[in-house]
């Protein structure tokens, strides 16, 4: 992907590449300073099929012991709809989003998710989520 490319979730800050939002998060690991941070780049990682990202990012409590298969998906755009807490001095928080998605045979489709997070060791990690109505 070329780096000043539109991030894959729509941007922090609508339209911003793809280098200056989520790569830090995804592929160098550094800590998001939010959970819609968070929550956005483990979108782009389904995006990119970057399972690294989601396993390290999933809290140790509620992880898979793998992560599912990420083909068979193309993840077309995501809308966070609402946002509580998960500020830089929170230590939970939850993220409201719909994320869009085209199976390979054709099927469109959305994930729409109430999504919660907490932060330890400084870093935000997703939990759980219920689906939205
Ligand atoms: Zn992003």
């Amino acid at each position: 992907m070329n780096a000043e490319e539109l991030c894959p979730c729509g941007g922090f800050a609508a339209e911003t590449s793809y280098a200056r939002c989520c790569a830090p998060f995804v592929d160098d690991g550094e800590p998001a300073p939010t959970c819609e941070q968070l929550m956005r780049s483990r979108y782009t990682a389904f995006a990119r099929r970057d399972a690294d990202h989601l396993w390290r990012t999933w809290h140790p409590r509620t992880r898979p012991e793998q992560i599912a298969d990420l083909e068979g998906v193309t993840w077309l755009g995501l809308e966070v709809l609402g946002t509580e807490a998960g500020g830089p001095d929170d230590s939970e928080g939850t993220v409201d989003f719909a994320a869009h998605f085209r199976t390979d045979a054709g099927k469109r489709g959305a994930v729409r998710e109430h999504s919660r997070f907490a932060r330890r060791a400084g870093r935000w990690f997703y939990v759980d989520g219920d689906e939205l109505a």
